[in-house]
């Protein structure tokens, strides 16, 4: 049962993957006003499917979604970069971290710098895909690096899959529970409608096969923040109006209702 659950969260997941073929940016630069931005910051928040929402443990209880869910933004959101030689993150990364906080407050922690080889993760059977060999345990990874809960980033770790898109490009990066995945379900504290705290999200850069930037990697962070989906051109690499909706999402407390919603810019 767990299984056939787990596997049709992975192909909403997946389908939402590859609607990330974004690069809609007619909409760059233009600013809604406080009636459609309210509408935008349900379309992406409320989970219709994707991703799925639970309030006990995951599998379990559905939660029934009455108001905005992100992180709990009280404390700052835990912020790892994992490389295999525990390197710092590049200017790129970086950047996109200093532009959320240059909006939203200095909602993150510093990086912890974290050194694992993740390639042992990925199937190297399938050269030209990008998708994990199913060895990755998020616990075991949680533990051997003393992590709880919060935000990893990391590079070439792109869920690709052929059977999705024939192109790498259009299937660059992503937020997701793990390295070379695709897959999110989150279990949601019902009274505060916070993440649990030990959620660990990753933002998965680029498959060895295509080419980002800043805006990509502040997009992806917003997807794992809480704007799941899409938005027809408002939300793009990432946009004036994308900007105001992760403001105004951890401008309001979690849980309120979208149509009480106090807009920020
Ligand atoms: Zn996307």
């Amino acid at each position: 049962m767990k299984l056939t659950q787990y596997k049709k969260a992975s192909v909403l997941a997946l389908s939402a993957v590859l609607i990330a073929a974004c690069g809609e940016d007619e909409a760059k630069t233009e600013s809604v006003d406080e009636q459609k931005l309210s509408s935008l910051v349900k379309q992406t928040n409320y989970s219709t499917n994707f991703p799925p929402l639970f309030s006990d443990v995951i599998w379990g209880s559905t939660l029934d979604q009455q108001g905005t869910v992100r992180f709990d933004a009280a404390e700052q959101i835990p912020l790892y970069y994992v490389s295999k030689d525990g390197s710092n993150p590049p200017a790129v990364i970086s950047n996109a971290v200093n532009t959320i906080e240059a909006r939203l407050g200095n909602i993150f922690s510093d990086f912890t710098l974290v050194t694992e080889d993740l390639s042992v993760y990925r199937d190297n059977s399938l050269a030209h895909e990008n998708v994990g060999n199913g060895s990755f345990n998020a616990n075991e990874f949680k533990n051997s690096h003393g992590i709880l809960g919060g935000l990893v980033i990391a590079q070439g770790t792109g869920f690709y899959s052929k059977g999705f898109s024939d192109s790498p490009q259009n299937m660059c990066a992503n937020a997701s529970m793990a390295p070379y995945d695709g897959s999110m379900a989150l279990l949601i504290d019902p009274t505060s409608y916070t993440y649990a705290g030990d959620t660990l999200l990753w933002v998965n850069m680029g498959n060895g096969q295509c080419s980002w930037d800043s805006d990509i990697v502040v997009h992806e962070m917003a997807h794992a923040m809480g704007m799941y989906n899409h938005l027809d051109g408002y939300f793009g690499s990432w946009s004036t109006t994308a900007m105001d909706i992760l403001a105004t999402l951890y401008g309001n407390p979690a849980g309120t209702a979208y149509s009480s919603l106090v807009i920020k810019r």
